[in-house]
């Protein structure tokens, strides 16, 4: 490693939603202080056009090969909207006209979408304006790496290639560059080389399904509302766009995903709308489809001396909460409140005693969200015997409990749980101070 190299406070591996996020919240956050921090950010697909998001994820498959890709996006929670705010992305994404969302439908295939025992939430029950926004990822990755750009992240536009502790540092080598950070932040995503680099390990079980993402249009208004049915063989989602289209999320059990994905356009929409239930009346298909194998994974450790992971690198859930990129941006906001907060007080960014408050305040919060979506998919999905019944029926009874209902919209709206201020939001949020 060159004696020249430059040494940074933070190195963020990845420039996905979480390690975008993460730098460009550093660098407002400093900036509020009076102080100024050395942020380095890697991402080998900066200022190529379409982000590496999961490409190695997917697949586009030949049933509909002469239709453009399908548009991804995410389902952003209000605690999402409040760190994006608060990192200054908010403005840049409210330009590419993300869809707010103001209610959502789940019911179980057993009954109907607007049957007695369908969950329904309106946005407006709460004195909400509405439960969150639609948003393609291109916008979201675009206008956070913006966002920390204009204040001062450095960007270099290549992948992680080795990593090395040294005396108070680690030295990074990534397209033949070197440098020296005093932590460094692996936001690489699910395959995380930092991870494996630093030998942190990862628990991995594949789910036996595979997500199909598509855009489609629908014959029936998505009345701005987010559409989940969940069947024996899997859920299905319809995300509703500002354009009036949908883009579907359908995570089948990997057979039947074969089968799916084999199919000619005509013939998979007459099986989607079979799947829907006609919810939203037939439906014809805009897109390729896209294929997500999905698997779930925790990272055995967050943290080790001078660095932690964030994001999909640490833990990936099932895409059927949509709760992945919030679950990301909690973890930036989370862990850059630590380390403002270690800043301020003069302490070294890197020191295992603030990681690892990091740790034990998000590995608890993402191991009850994993574990209450995958008893969800469980039981609603897969579930047969008396408790997936009553599960079935409960929906029933949270539809009909004031109480229950709100307690539902709070956590849509990601409000539950241990937060940092940011995602909080409100006065003094901003600047993370
Ligand atoms: C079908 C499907 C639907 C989903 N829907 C939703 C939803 O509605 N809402 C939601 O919140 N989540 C959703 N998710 C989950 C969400 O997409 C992920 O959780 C999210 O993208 C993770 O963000 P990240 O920044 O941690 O990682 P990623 O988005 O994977 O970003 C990692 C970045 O690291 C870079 N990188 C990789 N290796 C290196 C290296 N060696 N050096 C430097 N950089 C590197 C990559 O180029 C990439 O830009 C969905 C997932 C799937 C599969």
């Amino acid at each position: 490693m060159s004696e020249v190299a430059p040494t940074f406070d933070v190195a963020v591996v990845g420039g996905g939603p979480a390690g975008a996020c993460l730098a460009a919240l550093l660098v407002r956050g400093a900036a509020a202080q009076g102080r100024s921090l050395g942020v380095v950010l890697l991402e080998p697909g900066v200022g190529g056009g379409a982000p590496a998001t999961e490409a190695p994820q997917s697949r586009e498959m030949p049933a509909s090969r002469d239709l453009p890709a399908p548009q991804r996006v995410v389902a952003l929670s209000r605690a999402s909207e409040n760190i994006l705010r608060a990192a200054g992305a908010w403005p840049a994404l409210e330009q590419s006209r993300p869809m707010p969302y103001e209610r959502m439908r789940v019911w179980h295939e057993s009954g109907g979408a607007h049957g007695a025992d369908a969950l329904a939430f309106d946005a407006a029950e709460a004195g909400q304006p509405n439960l969150g926004y639609i948003a393609t990822n291109a916008a979201l990755q675009e206008a956070l790496l913006e966002a920390g750009r204009v204040r001062g992240v450095v960007r270099v536009s290549a992948a992680l290639t080795a990593l090395q502790a040294a005396e108070g540092v680690v030295c990074l080598s990534a397209g033949g560059e070197s440098l020296n950070a005093r932590l460094v932040v692996g936001a690489d995503g699910a395959r995380s080389a930092v991870r494996e680099m630093a030998g942190l390990g990862a628990r991995l079980a594949p789910y036996g399904q595979t997500a199909i993402v598509a855009t489609v249009a629908t014959q029936r208004s998505h009345e701005a509302t987010a559409w989940q049915r969940f069947m024996a063989d899997g859920t299905l989602a319809f995300l509703p766009l500002v354009d009036g289209t949908s883009s579907i999320v359908w995570s089948a059990d990997d057979e039947l995903a074969r089968e799916l994905l084999a199919l000619d356009p005509q013939q998979f929409t007459r099986r989607l709308d079979r799947a829907s239930g006609l919810a939203l009346g037939e439906t014809r298909l805009l897109s390729a489809l896209a294929a997500f194998p999905l698997r779930r994974l925790d990272a055995r450790r967050y943290v080790s001396a001078r660095l932690a992971l964030v994001g999909d690198a640490a833990h990936v859930v099932h895409p059927l909460a949509g709760q992945g990129v919030n679950l990301g941006l909690t973890d930036a906001a989370t862990l850059a409140e630590l380390l403002l907060a270690a800043v301020r007080r003069r302490e070294d960014p890197g020191a295992l005693g603030v990681l690892r408050a990091y740790e034990r305040w998000r590995r608890s919060e993402v191991a009850l969200m994993s574990a209450s979506i995958d008893a969800f998919d469980r039981l609603l999905s897969h579930g047969t015997g008396p408790l997936a019944l009553l599960a079935r029926r409960s929906m029933g009874v949270v539809g009909r409990s004031q109480e229950l209902r709100r307690l539902f919209i709070e956590r849509a709206l990601g409000l539950t749980g241990e937060l940092p201020r940011t995602a909080r939001g409100g006065a003094g949020a901003v600047g993370v101070s």
